[in-house]
């Protein structure tokens, strides 16, 4: 048998993206999942020209191209519909060498599980903590069994024990606002582009799956784990929405209450060390983020393409996990603070105070959101 190079703890978008690209390097891998099967659980994500560059440099674009569906622009709205901010993803796709895509999580698991050879998958394993042996790293299971490897990798998401004993005060913080969402089949004119409209009840987003899927969000500024909006209904959510610019009640109306998420919006307290000998932590685990800027999935993709990168180099793992820990804190830790801040911005839902932001928005030069994509996608693996 050929010896194990690197275990994974976790088997989503961050794992997966990882068993592929070292696979890619000529490592071996073996992945542990906590879940029955590996499953994408939410709705729809998409993904910035930054995660397709990355995913083109570990061979998977096409597949999950093949999957998603190009989005041509993302608008910000108002309640009534008016445009206050206009994104151009095809002159975004053409300055920066790769589109943005929208695609249903299920997809995009499918298209990196169907990258991988001969995947060392286990199922049905959550770890629970991790003891450092010698050269070795024994991980403990719920199921009370162990295993020892020579390295690991964690990535399972922000509540990750590993990542809590190696450091207990790390926490995770609720952002102000809680979330629904759903994937469904319109039966309407379906908009060509994805959109978010800002207003006094909340926040509502639209994109486009491709044919006639649509993955839609709602956000509104609740307490933290509220009974009342945990126990929404599709009747509750129309008539708060109600209001909004067409075809927002009627994507609600479409929905059915056993497709409908539920959530609180919550991201990790940015944490300052990734690297624990001979463990390192990614994706989630790492820097789990809100999701107002629609990057964390694509930072766990970047994570994955510059950690193979920096051990395809480094005999020393290490050394080599230490080296991928500077490589992307500040990077990441940028993505956690101003998605954190837009939050703030985009959750804002005093009718005055929204009002005046939108016609900030308005007159803002496109310069000013242009800055923020040039961070985000001009970016070399
Ligand atoms: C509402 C919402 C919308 C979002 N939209 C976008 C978007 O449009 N674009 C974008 O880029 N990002 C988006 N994100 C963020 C994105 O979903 C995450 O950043 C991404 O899923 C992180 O992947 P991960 O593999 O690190 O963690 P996870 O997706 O959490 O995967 C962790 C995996 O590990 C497994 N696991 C957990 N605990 C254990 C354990 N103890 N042992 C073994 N296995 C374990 C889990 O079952 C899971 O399979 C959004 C997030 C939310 C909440």
């Amino acid at each position: 048998m050929t010896p194990t190079d690197f275990t994974i703890i976790g088997g989503g978008i961050a794992g997966l993206a990882t068993a592929v690209a070292l696979q890619q390097k000529g490592f071996n891998t073996e992945l542990f999942e906590a879940a029955p099967e590996i499953r994408a659980v939410g709705a729809g994500i998409s993904l910035a020209p930054n995660a397709l560059l990355a995913l083109r440099k570990i061979g998977c674009e096409t597949a999950v191209a093949e999957k998603g569906h190009i989005l041509p622009a993302m608008n910000i709205r108002s309640s009534n519909g008016a445009v206050i901010m206009q994104t151009n993803g095809q002159r975004i796709a053409r300055k920066y060498g790769a589109a943005h895509y929208a695609i249903h999580r299920a997809g995009l698991h499918e298209a990196l599980l169907s990258q991988l050879r001969s995947p060392a998958v286990f199922t049905g394993k959550r770890a629970i903590g991790a003891r450092v042996e010698g050269a070795a790293v024994v991980v403990q299971f719920q199921d009370g069994s162990e295993h020892e490897a020579r390295a690991l990798i964690l990535a399972d998401g922000i509540h990750s024990p590993i990542r809590r004993q190696l450091l207990p005060g790390s926490t995770t913080r609720y952002a102000g606002y809680t979330c629904w969402r759903a994937v469904i089949q319109y039966d309407g004119p379906i908009p060509e582009e994805a959109s978010e409209t800002w207003g006094p009840r909340g926040r509502f987003g639209i994109v486009p799956l491709g044919g006639n899927l649509i993955y839609w969000f709602a956000c509104k500024s609740a307490p933290e784990n509220d009974t009342h909006y945990k126990n929404f209904t599709v009747e509750d959510l129309y008539a708060h929405f109600q209001s909004y610019h067409s075809p927002i009640p009627e994507i609600i109306r479409q929905t059915a209450d056993a497709d409908l998420l539920w959530n609180d919006i919550i991201d990790l307290n940015p944490i300052n060390q990734y690297a624990f000998g001979p463990m390192v932590l990614i994706g989630d685990a790492a820097h789990a983020t809100t999701p107002n800027m629609g990057q964390g999935a694509c930072q766990a993709i970047e994570d994955a393409v510059v950690l193979a990168e920096i051990l395809g180099n480094n005999k020393d793992t290490a050394a080599a996990f230490q080296q991928f820990e500077q490589n992307r804190l500040k990077r990441t830790h940028y993505v956690v603070n101003r998605s954190w801040a837009m939050g703030k911005v985009a959750q804002a839902e005093h009718p005055l105070l929204g009002a005046l932001r939108n016609t900030l928005f308005r007159l803002l030069p496109a310069s000013f959101s242009e800055k923020q994509l040039k961070v985000l996608y001009e970016i070399e693996f």
